[in-house]
């Protein structure tokens, strides 16, 4: 027996925010980050809630990443505010922190670092979630999981609940529009790397599959436009709803070892989501396709790859990634993009272990152990080809 869990509604297109002119309820807590505040997402959100009818605050506090005394902070607030509604407005660390903050605001005799898949949480008591994605990227509007940074630990955990899934995700094109081109590109091939890990996890299913391909196809294709021109309307609206379709996937079949590594990477070095992740797709891909040779073939020939066997075809899907990483300005190695070979060196065995020690390597096609994680994590540093 197997489940999909996905939010209950997702409205997408143009002006979908105007949703909101009809959401029934008393009072929404709009989680945001300062960014979001400026560029006058919530109040505009708050602007259509208060013409259903329901009254609005805005906590604008969430950090970068946020950490558990961050959610905890926002918590507290909620309580005081006792909102029936919670509005995750942003990225994916503002739609975490959200979902987070909702779970502390239901249960204050829990931590964060508590939920996971077996602990029943009893939400939606109190409260209910809105997701509603600024950039078009992580998912996290569709996905059941939360990442919260441990701060002592120097460690990014990753905690799942079907509970923490939103109510209703809205999808406006309109807002990722703000994103400098750098944002777009390394949200976007997040996404990529979201459908590309779950077209190939163990855990994979008939629904996340159809799901991935799609998105995989769209990125492809919309991704190099949405990156070059901002008012592209067509690029923008799809990407959008690619990075759901991708998050709808990965969140019911699992990320792999790319996400593994990116998170690792992140908390040691706090390099952007994406751009971690993506630091390691390609290189990912060589040492899985042993295991999932057909798979990632499927996915080559989904984009238009033309070849006379699989081998050639996951070959020319490599190429394929990296024209695109190429395109939307991304650096090839982590040596490029700046970290020095005296820090990398000196945190090697702290990447490692996270890395290795990551719920997402476990699903992944091929496992790596220790030894394996270490190299891949050295050659994606070098942007050497994977050969072992
Ligand atoms: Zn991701």
């Amino acid at each position: 027996m197997w489940e999909f869990t996905s939010p209950r509604t997702i409205v997408f297109g143009e002006n979908a925010l105007e949703y909101l002119k009809a959401v029934e309820g008393k009072r929404a807590f709009i989680v945001t980050d300062k960014v979001i505040k400026k560029l006058g997402f919530a109040d505009k959100v708050a602007g259509y809630l208060e013409e259903a009818g329901v009254k609005t605050e805005v906590f604008d506090g969430v950090e970068t990443e946020p950490s558990a005394e961050n959610v905890m902070k926002g918590a507290e607030l909620a309580r005081k505010y006792c909102p029936d509604w919670f509005v995750g407005l942003g990225g994916g660390s503002c739609m975490d922190a959200a979902k987070a903050i909702w779970v502390l605001y239901e249960r204050p005799d829990m931590e964060v670092a508590a939920i996971n898949p077996l602990e029943k949480l009893g939400l939606r008591k109190k409260a209910r979630l809105i997701c509603i994605p600024t950039t078009s990227g992580t998912g996290s509007d569709a996905t059941w999981a939360t990442v919260i940074t441990d701060v002592k630990d120097c460690r990014k955990m990753e905690l799942i609940s079907r509970e923490i899934v939103a109510d209703i995700a809205i999808l406006d094109p309109e807002l990722p529009k703000s994103m400098p081109p750098r944002a777009v590109g390394d949200t976007g091939l997040d996404a990529l790397t979201h459908a590309i890990e779950s077209y190939v996890s163990q855990w994979r299913n008939d629904f996340s599959d159809g799901l991935a391909i799609k998105a995989i196809q769209m990125i492809f294709k919309y991704l190099p436009r949405a990156y070059r021109n901002p008012e592209d309307k067509e690029a923008k609206e799809k990407m959008h709803n690619a990075a759901t379709m991708a998050g709808m996937s990965f969140g019911n079949s699992q990320a792999g070892i790319a996400h593994a590594m990116g998170h690792s990477l992140g908390a040691i070095f706090h390099v952007p989501h994406g751009r971690s992740v993506d630091f390691f797709l390609s290189y990912s891909i060589e040492y899985s396709a042993r295991e999932a040779m057909q798979r990632y073939a499927d996915i080559a020939r989904e984009i238009g790859i033309e070849a006379k066997t699989d081998e050639e075809a996951v070959k020319k899907l490599v190429e394929a990634i990296r024209k695109l990483e190429r395109e939307v300005g991304a650096p090839a190695s982590i040596k490029e993009w700046g970290i020095s070979r005296q820090d990398f060196e000196k945190r090697l065995d702290e990447l490692v272990t996270r890395a290795a020690n990551s719920s997402c390597t476990f699903m992944n096609p091929r496992v790596p152990d220790v030894a394996d994680t270490r190299k891949l994590i050295i050659y994606a540093y070098e942007g050497k080809k994977v050969d072992f």
